[in-house]
């Protein structure tokens, strides 16, 4: 059986991928660069044959090792969130998992450097960032909690796993005026929005999320 390519899968793809960004603009996401990224942008490419068929709906879907492939409406909704303070430079993404958050970002951004703690997830993620040819992104197999310090400051750093509270490196990793967007939190999970000011940080809590943990170490 031929696996899901660029074709899409059968006819609908295209048509379903619309559709799942009106849903988007409903929930309010208003960015026109970020719906027209999600619009272009293959997800069922992210997922294994088995979960494609489900990649146009508005849900987080497993992608193997206990992790998941974000919502789409909370990759729209953080995306936005980063790029709400104007362009962006360069950006740290943290648990870029199948890569499809890294995909949406590096089609806004000037550079994505993406940092996973899972090596297998982390080799799929590289390859279909190479089929879609996206080249201005570059991985690391790391802990994320530690940032990537040989390449700060970053202009915006987005999360896509839960630490208990903040992680003191990445505050410190954050260019003057840059953002960090993340979900903080255990059992109850907030995404936050902290932004390094003049004379410090200034943290806004957006709204409840669910996400996986951030995890320490790294796994083969
Ligand atoms: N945006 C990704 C989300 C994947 S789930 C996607 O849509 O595919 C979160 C990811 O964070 C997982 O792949 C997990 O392995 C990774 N992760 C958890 N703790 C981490 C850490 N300390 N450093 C790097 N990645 C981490």
């Amino acid at each position: 059986m031929n696996s899901p390519d660029l074709a899409g899968i059968g006819m609908t793809s295209q048509r379903t991928r619309e559709r799942l960004v009106e849903r988007l603009a409903e929930r309010g996401i208003r960015n026109r660069e970020v719906l027209q990224a999600m619009r272009t942008t293959p997800r069922h490419l992210f997922l294994d044959e088995a979960m494609a068929h489900r990649a146009y709906e508005d849900t987080a879907l497993p992608i193997g090792y206990q992790q998941t492939l974000s919502q789409p409406y909370v990759v729209a909704r953080m995306t936005e969130l980063l790029l709400a303070g104007g362009p962006l430079g360069r950006v740290l993404e943290i648990g870029s998992g199948s890569g499809y958050q890294t995909a949406i970002l590096a089609q806004l951004v000037d550079n994505v450097f993406a940092v996973e703690r899972i090596k297998p997830l982390l080799d799929a993620s590289r390859r279909r960032l190479r089929t879609l040819r996206l080249r201005n992104v570059r991985f690391r197999h790391a802990d994320g909690s530690l940032g990537w310090p040989e390449l700060a400051p970053f202009d915006g750093i987005l999360g896509a796993a839960a630490p208990a509270e903040v992680p003191a490196d990445l505050l410190a990793q954050l260019a003057p005026g840059g953002r960090l967007v993340l979900p903080v939190g255990t059992q109850t999970q907030h995404l936050h929005v902290i932004t390094r000011t003049d004379d410090g940080f200034s943290t806004e809590v957006v709204e409840a999320v669910r996400f996986v943990p951030l995890r320490p170490g790294t796994q083969r």
